[in-house]
């Protein structure tokens, strides 16, 4: 039983936040897989394939010999250390023309094609031979050694899933499956605007109180790494207008990212200018932590999605609702769930928001055990580099004994 399932309900209230669950239910509701287009197969890594692939060949497309040897048949090896007739030879790419008659063999190598009337390869390490004629020491089964017609798939038969995010081994039969372009889901664009009056670019040296504008950065990655295509719109300033400005540039986008302004200071406007700017904003608090502050709406086609200005609470809160909606409008079939592992120290009550805790998840032991960090301040980021998960302890949950088993997020980005 993990943690998730003993923890009680959150009190009902004045502040009761969304929850995570409720929250991502929200930003998944009627997302629709975008539509195909057709790749190269060089260009199909990381795709997600469209529609169902089948195989436009049958593979081996002919039977072939699996070993270098002889191709005989079986009834000619019945008797002690027979001597057949070599008669020609079947090489890769250069098939033998005749067939092998009884008291004959056949030459042949790796991937040559099964001469007519064989059935049988016996491995040359069993033969003695010389031009003329083979002596066949060790007779193998009938059909030994030969790979058969269609014995891997036959023309027509679905060979890939619509869903898969194609990898190496995906493209390797996609291209053994004679496809050359494969259909994939359109990349969802994602339009990104960091906001605050502080920010410089990592190419500049911060000022009297400036930092540096590391979220478009580490979002562009993860939205690549994603499925989506990322794109920066660079830095709103904490001014209406400048915001209003910068939305502009995220028109045609599947879906608007911001960074930072997204709480309730004076100087926080990104919520009242996507307003104005004709969003209908859906929820704008959440019961996490780290990650308060991030909020979900629509403008037309276009989703909104306003993630903290922290660079370490953005990423989380990026990796629990961006990347699953990029799946979905990816219509990818792979799963993004958390895995559960054992506490190996006590944690105390959790309050009522989920706690992401950055930590080492160890998967050498013979059950997984995980270790949360220290330092979880959602301003350090060197943290999330050291962490190799997040362990998620549910809104409200008692205190944790070790040897807990809770739910862990592999850190994949
Ligand atoms: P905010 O949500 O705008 O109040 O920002 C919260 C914290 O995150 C502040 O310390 C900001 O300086 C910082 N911050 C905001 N945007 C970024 C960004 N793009 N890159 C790095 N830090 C940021
Ligand atoms: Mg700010």
């Amino acid at each position: 039983m993990t943690a998730s399932t003993t923890a009680s309900a959150p009190p009902a209230g004045k502040s009761a936040l969304l929850s995570v669950e409720d929250a991502l239910a929200r930003v998944l509701d009627d997302v629709r897989v975008l539509g195909p287009e057709q790749v190269a197969l060089a260009q199909a890594p990381g795709r997600t394939l469209a529609h169902d692939l089948a195989a436009a060949l049958t593979n081996p497309p002919f039977d072939a010999s699996a070993m270098d040897g002889y191709a005989v048949r079986a009834e000619d090896l019945s008797g002690n250390t027979p001597t057949l007739r070599v008669v020609g030879e079947s090489a890769a790419g250069w098939p033998y023309a005749g067939s092998v008659r009884p008291g004959e063999a056949v030459r042949i190598f790796t991937g040559a094609a099964l001469p007519d009337g064989a059935d049988t390869i016996v491995i040359q390490e069993n033969t003695l031979a010389d031009p003329e004629s083979v002596r066949i020491l060790e007779a193998p089964r009938k059909g030994a050694n030969v790979r058969w017609r269609g014995s891997d798939f036959h023309e027509g038969e679905a060979v890939l899933t619509a869903g898969t995010r194609l990898i190496p081994r995906h493209v390797l039969l996609a291209a053994s499956a004679g496809h050359a372009m494969l259909a994939v889901v359109r990349k969802p664009v994602v339009a990104i605007l960091s906001t605050g009056d502080e920010l410089v670019e990592p190419s500049d040296r911060p000022m009297a109180g400036q930092i540096v504008a590391s979220n478009a950065y580490g979002l562009a990655a993860m939205i690549e790494a994603a499925g989506g295509e990322p794109r920066s719109i660079g830095i709103a300033r904490d001014d209406a207008e400048d915001l209003a400005h910068k939305f502009q540039e995220a028109a045609g986008a599947d879906i608007l990212v911001t960074t930072g302004g997204a709480s309730v200071g004076d100087h926080d406007l990104v919520r009242p200018s996507l307003e104005a700017w004709g969003a209908s904003l859906n929820f704008y608090k959440i019961a996490m932590r780290p990650g308060k502050p991030v909020f979900f709406g629509t403008r037309g086609s276009t989703r909104l999605l306003g993630l903290p200005g922290n660079p370490l609470s953005m990423m989380i809160a990026a990796r629990i609702f961006l990347v699953p909606l990029l799946a979905r409008l990816l219509g990818r079939t792979d799963k993004l769930a958390p895995v559960p592992a054992k506490l190996t120290v006590a944690l105390p009550a959790n309050g009522p928001r989920t706690h992401y805790m950055r930590a080492r998840l160890d998967t050498s032991a013979h059950e997984p055990l995980v270790a949360p960090l220290g330092g979880q301040d959602s301003a350090f980021v060197r943290a999330l580099v050291e962490a190799n998960c997040l362990a998620i302890i549910p809104a409200n949950a008692p205190a944790l004994p070790a040897g807990s088993t809770i739910d862990v997020l592999a850190l994949d980005f």
